[in-house]
Protein backbone atom coordinates (compact mmCIF):
# COMPACT_ATOMS: atom_id res chain seq x y z
CA UNK A 1 0.00 0.00 0.00
CA UNK A 2 1.35 3.38 -1.02
CA UNK A 3 1.78 5.86 2.07
CA UNK A 4 0.64 9.58 2.17
CA UNK A 5 3.64 10.78 1.85
CA UNK A 6 4.81 8.41 -1.42
CA UNK A 7 1.58 9.96 -2.67
CA UNK A 8 2.62 12.73 -2.46
CA UNK A 9 6.47 12.88 -3.00
CA UNK A 10 5.61 10.81 -6.74
CA UNK A 11 3.30 13.58 -7.58
CA UNK A 12 5.54 16.58 -6.28
CA UNK A 13 8.93 15.14 -6.66
CA UNK A 14 10.54 18.61 -5.99
CA UNK A 15 8.82 19.66 -2.75
CA UNK A 16 10.63 18.86 0.48
CA UNK A 17 7.66 17.30 2.39
CA UNK A 18 8.63 16.56 6.29
CA UNK A 19 7.19 13.30 8.44
CA UNK A 20 6.02 13.91 11.50
CA UNK A 21 6.44 17.48 11.83
CA UNK A 22 6.70 19.04 15.50
CA UNK A 23 3.85 21.36 14.87
CA UNK A 24 4.12 23.00 18.39
CA UNK A 25 7.12 24.72 17.23
CA UNK A 26 4.86 26.27 14.89
CA UNK A 27 2.03 27.73 16.99
CA UNK A 28 1.95 30.63 19.29
CA UNK A 29 0.58 28.41 22.04
CA UNK A 30 3.61 25.45 21.98
CA UNK A 31 1.36 22.44 22.10
CA UNK A 32 -0.27 19.61 20.46
CA UNK A 33 1.66 16.74 18.62
CA UNK A 34 2.85 16.24 15.21
CA UNK A 35 1.77 16.51 11.46
CA UNK A 36 1.97 13.65 9.62
CA UNK A 37 2.55 15.61 6.50
CA UNK A 38 4.22 19.16 7.13
CA UNK A 39 5.08 21.36 3.88
CA UNK A 40 6.13 25.56 3.63
CA UNK A 41 4.75 26.91 0.39
CA UNK A 42 5.39 30.16 -1.02
CA UNK A 43 4.82 29.55 -4.95
CA UNK A 44 1.27 30.36 -6.04
CA UNK A 45 0.89 28.48 -9.15
CA UNK A 46 2.51 25.13 -6.41
CA UNK A 47 -0.22 25.91 -4.14
CA UNK A 48 -2.99 25.81 -6.04
CA UNK A 49 -1.60 22.70 -7.85
CA UNK A 50 -1.31 21.30 -4.38
CA UNK A 51 -4.56 22.29 -3.02
CA UNK A 52 -5.79 20.63 -6.48
CA UNK A 53 -4.42 17.15 -5.71
CA UNK A 54 -5.26 16.85 -2.05
CA UNK A 55 -8.79 18.19 -2.90
CA UNK A 56 -9.01 15.30 -6.40
CA UNK A 57 -7.69 12.53 -4.68
CA UNK A 58 -9.55 13.21 -0.90
CA UNK A 59 -6.75 13.53 0.90
CA UNK A 60 -6.64 15.26 4.52
CA UNK A 61 -5.53 18.73 4.16
CA UNK A 62 -4.92 21.97 7.12
CA UNK A 63 -3.91 25.81 5.78
CA UNK A 64 -2.13 26.59 8.83
CA UNK A 65 -1.02 30.77 8.74
CA UNK A 66 1.72 32.25 11.90
CA UNK A 67 -0.41 29.43 13.94
CA UNK A 68 -1.36 32.33 16.51
CA UNK A 69 -5.39 31.46 16.78
CA UNK A 70 -4.57 27.76 17.10
CA UNK A 71 -4.80 25.05 19.12
CA UNK A 72 -3.44 21.64 17.89
CA UNK A 73 -4.64 18.33 19.33
CA UNK A 74 -2.30 16.08 21.50
CA UNK A 75 -2.00 13.29 19.11
CA UNK A 76 -1.43 15.55 16.22
CA UNK A 77 -2.53 15.51 12.74
CA UNK A 78 -3.47 13.23 10.18
CA UNK A 79 -2.87 14.27 6.34
CA UNK A 80 -0.87 17.21 5.33
CA UNK A 81 -0.47 20.20 7.31
CA UNK A 82 0.07 23.24 4.28
CA UNK A 83 1.86 26.77 5.89
CA UNK A 84 1.28 29.39 3.68
CA UNK A 85 4.36 31.62 3.30
CA UNK A 86 3.67 33.77 -0.10
CA UNK A 87 4.42 36.79 1.34
CA UNK A 88 4.46 39.29 -1.54
CA UNK A 89 3.36 43.08 -1.08
CA UNK A 90 2.41 45.40 -3.87
CA UNK A 91 0.38 48.02 -4.66
CA UNK A 92 -2.16 47.75 -7.59
CA UNK A 93 -4.05 50.81 -8.08
CA UNK A 94 -6.27 53.64 -7.23
CA UNK A 95 -10.27 53.23 -6.03
CA UNK A 96 -12.26 56.35 -5.72
CA UNK A 97 -9.46 58.49 -3.79
CA UNK A 98 -7.80 55.31 -2.43
CA UNK A 99 -5.02 53.02 -2.78
CA UNK A 100 -5.24 49.31 -3.19
CA UNK A 101 -2.64 47.37 -2.00
CA UNK A 102 -1.99 43.43 -2.19
CA UNK A 103 -0.57 41.14 -0.06
CA UNK A 104 -0.34 36.87 0.25
CA UNK A 105 -1.82 35.79 2.50
CA UNK A 106 1.77 34.15 4.12
CA UNK A 107 2.74 38.07 4.84
CA UNK A 108 2.87 38.69 8.78
CA UNK A 109 0.34 41.19 9.23
CA UNK A 110 2.50 43.16 11.39
CA UNK A 111 4.71 43.81 8.33
CA UNK A 112 1.59 44.03 6.24
CA UNK A 113 0.92 47.28 8.19
CA UNK A 114 4.80 48.53 8.13
CA UNK A 115 4.69 47.86 4.47
CA UNK A 116 1.41 50.11 4.27
CA UNK A 117 2.96 52.96 6.67
CA UNK A 118 6.04 53.27 4.28
CA UNK A 119 3.82 53.41 1.44
CA UNK A 120 2.40 56.51 2.84
CA UNK A 121 -0.95 54.54 4.10
CA UNK A 122 -2.93 54.72 6.79
CA UNK A 123 -5.68 52.75 8.26
CA UNK A 124 -4.24 49.14 9.53
CA UNK A 125 -1.85 51.08 12.37
CA UNK A 126 -4.08 49.66 14.89
CA UNK A 127 -3.18 45.65 13.58
CA UNK A 128 0.12 46.41 14.06
CA UNK A 129 0.43 43.96 17.37
CA UNK A 130 -2.21 41.21 15.71
CA UNK A 131 0.41 38.41 15.11
CA UNK A 132 -0.10 35.71 12.64
CA UNK A 133 -0.42 36.42 8.56
CA UNK A 134 -2.74 37.94 6.26
CA UNK A 135 -4.63 34.90 5.82
CA UNK A 136 -5.24 34.05 9.18
CA UNK A 137 -6.30 37.75 10.02
CA UNK A 138 -8.66 37.22 6.87
CA UNK A 139 -10.12 33.80 8.01
CA UNK A 140 -11.18 35.20 11.38
CA UNK A 141 -11.70 38.82 10.40
CA UNK A 142 -9.24 39.96 13.16
CA UNK A 143 -10.11 43.11 15.13
CA UNK A 144 -8.44 45.38 17.34
CA UNK A 145 -11.37 46.67 19.59
CA UNK A 146 -14.18 48.03 17.38
CA UNK A 147 -12.00 47.97 14.07
CA UNK A 148 -12.52 45.13 12.02
CA UNK A 149 -9.50 44.26 9.60
CA UNK A 150 -12.86 43.41 6.60
CA UNK A 151 -13.64 47.29 6.62
CA UNK A 152 -10.38 47.67 4.66
CA UNK A 153 -10.55 44.47 2.74
CA UNK A 154 -11.75 44.68 -1.26
CA UNK A 155 -11.00 41.73 -2.20
CA UNK A 156 -9.86 38.21 -1.37
CA UNK A 157 -7.96 35.78 -3.84
CA UNK A 158 -9.39 31.89 -2.75
CA UNK A 159 -8.81 28.29 -4.36
CA UNK A 160 -12.40 27.30 -4.22
CA UNK A 161 -14.05 23.53 -3.24
CA UNK A 162 -13.34 22.82 -7.19
CA UNK A 163 -9.61 23.78 -7.14
CA UNK A 164 -9.99 26.91 -9.27
CA UNK A 165 -8.73 30.42 -7.91
CA UNK A 166 -11.14 33.25 -7.90
CA UNK A 167 -11.87 36.64 -6.70
CA UNK A 168 -14.59 37.02 -3.98
CA UNK A 169 -15.34 41.00 -3.07
CA UNK A 170 -15.99 42.35 0.59
CA UNK A 171 -19.67 41.35 0.55
CA UNK A 172 -18.75 37.66 -0.94
CA UNK A 173 -16.37 37.11 1.68
CA UNK A 174 -19.30 37.56 4.51
CA UNK A 175 -17.26 38.81 7.27
CA UNK A 176 -18.67 39.46 11.04
CA UNK A 177 -17.64 39.56 13.98
CA UNK A 178 -14.78 37.21 14.33
CA UNK A 179 -16.04 35.88 11.37
CA UNK A 180 -16.32 34.85 7.51
CA UNK A 181 -17.19 32.49 4.91
CA UNK A 182 -14.28 30.41 4.96
CA UNK A 183 -14.35 29.38 8.50
CA UNK A 184 -17.55 27.33 7.05
CA UNK A 185 -16.49 26.66 3.31
CA UNK A 186 -12.68 25.82 3.79
CA UNK A 187 -11.61 27.79 0.71
CA UNK A 188 -7.94 28.22 0.88
CA UNK A 189 -7.30 32.21 0.63
CA UNK A 190 -4.24 33.07 -1.73
CA UNK A 191 -3.93 36.89 -1.07
CA UNK A 192 -6.13 39.47 -0.46
CA UNK A 193 -6.63 43.35 -1.92
CA UNK A 194 -7.19 46.24 0.84
CA UNK A 195 -8.25 49.61 0.42
CA UNK A 196 -6.55 52.58 2.09
CA UNK A 197 -6.19 56.15 2.47
CA UNK A 198 -3.43 58.39 2.22
CA UNK A 199 -1.81 59.29 5.29
CA UNK A 200 1.29 61.31 7.42
CA UNK A 201 3.68 58.73 9.18
CA UNK A 202 3.90 60.95 12.25
CA UNK A 203 0.03 60.42 12.78
CA UNK A 204 0.56 56.49 11.59
CA UNK A 205 3.63 56.21 14.19
CA UNK A 206 1.26 58.11 17.43
CA UNK A 207 -1.64 55.34 16.21
CA UNK A 208 0.66 52.45 16.68
CA UNK A 209 2.30 53.94 19.82
CA UNK A 210 -1.15 53.99 21.27
CA UNK A 211 -2.25 50.07 20.44
CA UNK A 212 1.79 48.77 21.63
CA UNK A 213 1.07 50.27 24.77
CA UNK A 214 -2.45 49.30 25.29
CA UNK A 215 -1.33 46.14 24.29
CA UNK A 216 1.62 45.73 26.76
CA UNK A 217 -0.25 47.21 29.33
CA UNK A 218 -3.63 44.90 28.85
CA UNK A 219 -2.33 41.55 27.47
CA UNK A 220 0.60 38.94 29.29
CA UNK A 221 3.08 39.14 25.60
CA UNK A 222 6.03 37.40 27.01
CA UNK A 223 4.55 34.06 27.25
CA UNK A 224 3.09 31.40 24.88
CA UNK A 225 -0.39 32.24 24.40
CA UNK A 226 -3.64 31.76 21.02
CA UNK A 227 -4.43 35.08 22.55
CA UNK A 228 -8.13 35.54 23.54
CA UNK A 229 -9.49 32.24 23.83
CA UNK A 230 -13.49 33.75 24.07
CA UNK A 231 -14.80 35.71 22.12
CA UNK A 232 -16.45 39.25 23.43
CA UNK A 233 -20.12 38.34 24.82
CA UNK A 234 -23.00 39.79 23.01
CA UNK A 235 -24.29 42.62 25.75
CA UNK A 236 -28.11 41.90 26.67
CA UNK A 237 -30.43 43.57 29.08
CA UNK A 238 -29.17 41.52 31.89
CA UNK A 239 -25.74 42.39 31.49
CA UNK A 240 -26.82 45.83 30.82
CA UNK A 241 -28.36 46.30 34.13
CA UNK A 242 -25.47 44.58 35.73
CA UNK A 243 -22.46 46.39 34.12
CA UNK A 244 -23.77 49.78 33.10
CA UNK A 245 -20.01 50.32 32.34
CA UNK A 246 -20.91 48.30 29.18
CA UNK A 247 -24.40 49.40 28.28
CA UNK A 248 -23.38 51.26 25.38
CA UNK A 249 -21.74 48.82 24.07
CA UNK A 250 -22.27 45.34 21.19
CA UNK A 251 -20.38 43.43 23.73
CA UNK A 252 -18.87 42.73 27.17
CA UNK A 253 -15.53 41.99 27.13
CA UNK A 254 -14.87 38.16 28.34
CA UNK A 255 -12.04 38.71 29.98
CA UNK A 256 -13.91 41.16 32.19
CA UNK A 257 -16.43 38.45 32.81
CA UNK A 258 -13.87 35.79 33.71
CA UNK A 259 -12.47 38.26 36.04
CA UNK A 260 -15.42 38.98 38.00
CA UNK A 261 -16.32 35.21 37.95
CA UNK A 262 -13.00 34.71 39.79
CA UNK A 263 -11.55 32.86 37.64
CA UNK A 264 -7.59 34.62 37.26
CA UNK A 265 -4.73 32.02 37.61
CA UNK A 266 -7.24 29.06 37.58
CA UNK A 267 -5.13 26.30 36.58
CA UNK A 268 -5.04 22.97 34.70
CA UNK A 269 -1.78 21.56 34.19
CA UNK A 270 0.38 24.34 33.01
CA UNK A 271 -2.38 25.84 31.45
CA UNK A 272 -3.53 28.98 33.07
CA UNK A 273 -6.06 32.08 32.94
CA UNK A 274 -3.84 34.64 32.70
CA UNK A 275 -3.90 37.51 35.54
CA UNK A 276 -3.37 40.14 33.48
CA UNK A 277 -6.39 39.60 30.54
CA UNK A 278 -8.50 37.04 31.55
CA UNK A 279 -9.58 35.55 28.10
CA UNK A 280 -5.87 34.55 27.72
CA UNK A 281 -4.75 31.38 28.72
CA UNK A 282 -1.00 31.57 28.76
CA UNK A 283 1.02 27.96 28.87
CA UNK A 284 3.73 28.01 31.96
CA UNK A 285 6.00 25.17 30.09
CA UNK A 286 4.47 22.07 29.20
CA UNK A 287 0.80 22.60 28.37
CA UNK A 288 -1.09 20.52 26.95
CA UNK A 289 -3.86 21.14 24.52
CA UNK A 290 -6.26 18.31 26.82
CA UNK A 291 -5.37 20.73 29.35
CA UNK A 292 -6.81 23.69 27.43
CA UNK A 293 -9.59 22.11 26.41
CA UNK A 294 -10.35 21.67 30.45
CA UNK A 295 -9.87 24.79 31.19
CA UNK A 296 -12.49 25.89 28.67
CA UNK A 297 -14.73 23.91 29.61
CA UNK A 298 -14.35 24.99 33.91
CA UNK A 299 -14.32 28.27 32.59
CA UNK A 300 -17.22 27.97 30.35
CA UNK A 301 -19.53 26.67 33.03
CA UNK A 302 -18.42 28.74 35.84
CA UNK A 303 -19.32 32.38 33.63
CA UNK A 304 -22.49 30.19 32.59
CA UNK A 305 -23.79 29.34 36.78
CA UNK A 306 -22.70 33.27 37.43
CA UNK A 307 -24.02 35.38 34.32
CA UNK A 308 -26.29 32.51 32.44
CA UNK A 309 -23.86 33.66 29.11
CA UNK A 310 -22.44 31.18 27.30
CA UNK A 311 -18.92 32.25 26.04
CA UNK A 312 -17.87 31.16 22.44
CA UNK A 313 -14.36 30.04 21.50
CA UNK A 314 -12.33 32.65 19.65
CA UNK A 315 -9.74 30.11 18.61
CA UNK A 316 -9.52 27.54 16.46
CA UNK A 317 -9.03 23.52 17.01
CA UNK A 318 -7.13 21.42 14.71
CA UNK A 319 -7.95 18.27 15.39
CA UNK A 320 -9.42 17.05 18.67
CA UNK A 321 -7.71 15.94 21.83
C1 LIG B 1 -0.63 37.69 21.94
C2 LIG B 1 -1.77 37.60 20.96
C3 LIG B 1 -2.53 38.73 20.69
C4 LIG B 1 -3.60 38.67 19.78
N1 LIG B 1 -4.31 39.80 19.53
C5 LIG B 1 -5.32 39.76 18.63
C6 LIG B 1 -6.07 40.95 18.32
O1 LIG B 1 -5.82 42.03 18.82
N2 LIG B 1 -7.07 40.85 17.42
C7 LIG B 1 -7.38 39.66 16.81
O2 LIG B 1 -8.30 39.63 15.98
N3 LIG B 1 -6.69 38.54 17.08
C8 LIG B 1 -5.67 38.55 17.96
N4 LIG B 1 -4.97 37.41 18.22
C9 LIG B 1 -5.35 36.15 17.56
C10 LIG B 1 -4.60 35.90 16.23
O3 LIG B 1 -3.34 36.53 16.26
C11 LIG B 1 -5.36 36.42 15.01
O4 LIG B 1 -6.64 35.83 14.94
C12 LIG B 1 -4.58 36.17 13.72
O5 LIG B 1 -5.14 36.93 12.71
C13 LIG B 1 -4.52 34.70 13.32
O6 LIG B 1 -3.68 34.59 12.18
P1 LIG B 1 -2.72 33.35 11.95
O7 LIG B 1 -2.05 33.53 10.63
O8 LIG B 1 -1.82 33.13 13.10
O9 LIG B 1 -3.79 32.17 11.85
P2 LIG B 1 -3.58 30.66 12.31
O10 LIG B 1 -3.58 30.58 13.79
O11 LIG B 1 -2.44 30.04 11.60
O12 LIG B 1 -4.93 30.01 11.75
C14 LIG B 1 -6.19 30.35 12.29
C15 LIG B 1 -7.27 29.67 11.45
O13 LIG B 1 -7.24 30.25 10.14
C16 LIG B 1 -7.08 29.26 9.15
N5 LIG B 1 -6.24 29.84 8.10
C17 LIG B 1 -5.07 30.51 8.27
N6 LIG B 1 -4.59 30.93 7.08
C18 LIG B 1 -5.47 30.53 6.14
C19 LIG B 1 -5.53 30.64 4.72
N7 LIG B 1 -4.58 31.26 4.02
N8 LIG B 1 -6.59 30.09 4.07
C20 LIG B 1 -7.56 29.44 4.76
N9 LIG B 1 -7.56 29.29 6.10
C21 LIG B 1 -6.52 29.83 6.79
C22 LIG B 1 -6.40 28.08 9.84
O14 LIG B 1 -6.69 26.85 9.20
C23 LIG B 1 -7.02 28.17 11.24
O15 LIG B 1 -8.28 27.51 11.25
C24 LIG B 1 -3.89 37.45 19.13
C25 LIG B 1 -3.10 36.31 19.38
C26 LIG B 1 -2.04 36.38 20.27
C27 LIG B 1 -1.18 35.16 20.50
Amino acid sequence: MTTLQEQFTTAFPHLSFQLNYPLATKTYFKVGGPAELYLELAEREQIIALVQFCQKNQLPMIILGGGSNVIVADKGLDGLVLKLTNSDFSIVGKQNNETIIRAGAGLRTTLLVRKTIDAGLTGLEYFLGVPGNLGGAVFNNAHYLQDLISEYIWRVEIINKTGEAEWLDNKECEFGYDSSRFQRTGEVILQAELHLSAGLAEESQKLIKQATLYRSETQPLGLPSSGCIFQNTPNNPELQKRFPQFAERSHVPSGFLIDQAGLKNTREGDIEVSDKHAAFFVNRGKGRASDIQKLIERVKSVVKDKFGVELREEVFWLGKS
